[in-house]
């Protein structure tokens, strides 16, 4: 059996069973933790309340940076000495100083693009989109579609000046997007409202006729307006998907460079350094990978591949890699999918559903494949990162982890992981720590899930096992954070929140039981999930030697009162020494 601190030194053991008290000593501010000097450094943080997460040095003033690496951690008295006349000098003004966040599973590239949709939710009156569609299509080659979703005709101040049954028509919006397909899908869904060069590639006129099951609202004239009714969106979503088919090679990059940028700029802003991808393709391995040797990646990413064992077989070993680009790509284990999400009652349950008794959720992938899955893992010496949310589903991962490490005595480390491991029969919930299996969960999801876990599971089952956070760590378990984004807003503040409070906004706490505490909390998003990712003497605590990988809050989220902790910002991003977010920069 793998040992789940098999390779952690001492300090990290006690971490993990968190032994150390969390008061400060004053010995503990007396040194400075590195040697003297031999060279300045080229930033130094001081003045603020520096919390390492390294139980060598719980709590310092001031860090010193050199390079890439932290050079030194203590009082301000120790580090002034790595002053020197090229130093940049940061005054932190006492603000709460800690570890870059790691989001240990969101979804890089898909964040980027979800930043590429226009989020019409907020308009209040058809210009209003008008305006958001003419500025995207601005800063957007022509012929490529512009999209966006969630306007709603209701929630406007008044009603479109040009309309046919209260909906807008299409002049306003071609007249501003002449040279752009353009796609806004309704608030519900079951509605889009399109442009006439959408129309035009979609060979709609006055004389197409209305497909089954859906209508093209049409003026007196008999014109379609641009609003397509259910079924008849379909014309337009296929042109859509017709047009981007047939991108070159070119376009392709582009827009996916696009996507990396503003996932990149998207994390920095919310103090994530280190992005844990959980599922990308090899081409888009095969961009990050070259992004990051011209240290043109500035947020790390660590990556699961999400690629078929048949594509794996063909192209390993070439895409393991670790630490590519000044360890700015680590590519390192496998995605898998157990089963489906609760919502849409697509989680694999041992018991059927309180609100649907005729189904229990189901299985996605067959056994067989899973185990050539991790036969595959164990070759390349790659984590197995497999979703699992229904307590059935949990199960049989547990299962096959234990099957797979037991025919694999001479593999000590493994570090597979569940990923949300989020609804847990209590037998299965000691069995994470025993087996060291690293339960990787989204507090935010708790929070957002919560409306309807119960109306699904019941309370019982609901109550004993949902996002069993308190009950995995008194087990002894690594539980590694994250939000899922774009499922949720890649924001560690209020995925902390979440995780301490388990709070949904403006209502009770859900099953409060199982809250982390904030100490808890912050070693998700920092060292245990880094030691989720083997990365643990790299980064998540603030040890010289370590990489400067740094975030500067507003407030204190480890002392305020919990409500407060929802107005914290991001006063500095630092990745590898370089201040690359300052908050009112971007
Ligand atoms: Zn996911």
């Amino acid at each position: 059996m793998p040992s789940l601190r098999g390779s952690m030194t001492v300090p990290e053991v006690l971490l993990v069973v968190g032994l150390l008290p969390m008061t400060i000593t004053v010995t503990m501010l007396a040194t400075a933790r590195a040697a003297e000097p031999r060279r300045a450094a080229d930033l130094v943080l001081r003045n603020g309340r520096v919390v390492t997460m390294d139980p060598a040095c719980r709590e310092a003033q001031a860090i010193a940076i050199r390079g890439d690496r932290i050079a030194a951690v203590g009082p301000n008295a120790e580090v002034q000495r790595w002053i020197g006349p090229r130093t940049r000098v940061i005054d932190l003004r006492g603000r709460l100083t800690i570890p870059g966040f790691i989001d240990s599973h969101a979804h890089f590239v898909e964040l980027g693009r979800s930043k590429q949709i226009l989020d019409l939710t907020t308009a209040r009156s058809y210009e209003d989109i008008v305006l958001m569609v003419g500025e995207a299509a601005s800063r957007t080659p022509a012929g490529r579609w512009i999209v966006g979703r969630g306007w709603h005709q209701e929630k406007w101040d008044r009603p479109p000046q040009s309309n046919v049954e209260g909906y807008p028509t299409h002049d306003a919006l071609s007249r501003a997007a002449p040279d752009h397909p353009v796609v806004l899908t309704h608030g519900t869904g079951h509605m889009c409202l399109a442009n006439a060069k959408a129309m035009q590639l979609a060979g709609v006129d006055a004389q197409t006729k209305d497909p089954p099951g859906g209508k093209i609202l049409r003026d007196a004239r008999g014109q379609p307006t641009g609003v397509f009714r259910e079924e008849a969106a379909g014309l337009i979503y296929r042109a859509k998907a017709r047009t981007e088919a047939s991108r070159s090679p070119q376009q392709k990059r582009q827009e996916l460079d696009e996507a990396i940028r503003l996932a990149a700029q998207e994390c920095l802003a919310n103090g994530v350094t280190t992005c844990c991808d959980a599922g990308a393709s090899f081409e888009e391995i095969e961009r990050f990978r070259q992004l990051a040797e011209q240290g043109e990646l500035p947020v790390r990413l660590w990556v699961m591949i999400g690629e078929s064992n048949a594509e794996i077989e063909k192209r390993m070993p070439q895409y393991r890699m670790v630490g590519v680009g000044g360890n700015h790509l680590t590519v390192r284990a496998i995605k898998r999918f157990m089963d489906g999400a609760l919502g849409t009652h697509g989680a694999w349950m041992l018991q059927p559903y309180s609100d649907l008794p005729n189904s229990s959720g189901m299985r996605t992938i067959d056994p067989d494949d899973l185990r050539r899955t991790a036969e595959l893992a164990i070759r390349y010496d790659l984590q197995l990162c497999v979703h699992a949310i229904g307590d059935r589903a949990n199960r049989e991962v547990l299962n096959l982890f234990e099957e797979v490490f037991r025919a694999h005595p001479q593999k000590r480390d493994f570090r597979w992981r569940i990923e949300h491991a989020q609804h847990l029969h209590p037998d299965d919930i000691p069995r994470f720590a025993q087996l060291g299996v690293i339960a990787s969960m989204q507090g935010v999801h708790a929070t957002s899930d919560a409306p309807f876990v119960v109306k699904r599971l019941g309370v019982r089952r609901a109550r004993e096992g949902a996002y069993a956070w308190r009950s995995l760590l008194d087990a002894g378990a690594i539980i590694a954070n994250g939000t899922d984004a774009p499922v949720e807003r890649i924001s560690p503040i209020e995925c902390f929140y979440a995780s301490v409070t388990r709070r949904p906004r403006g209502k009770g706490p859900f099953f409060a039981h199982q809250c982390m505490s904030r100490d808890e909390a912050l070693r998700s998003y920092t060292i245990d999930a880094a030691y989720a990712a083997f990365e643990e003497a790299l980064i998540g605590s603030l040890t010289p030697g370590k990489l400067a990988d740094i975030v500067v809050l507003s407030r204190d989220i480890l002392t305020i009162p919990a409500p407060e902790i929802l107005k914290t910002k991001v006063v500095y991003t630092i990745v590898g020494g370089q201040v690359l977010y300052e908050a009112g920069s971007g």
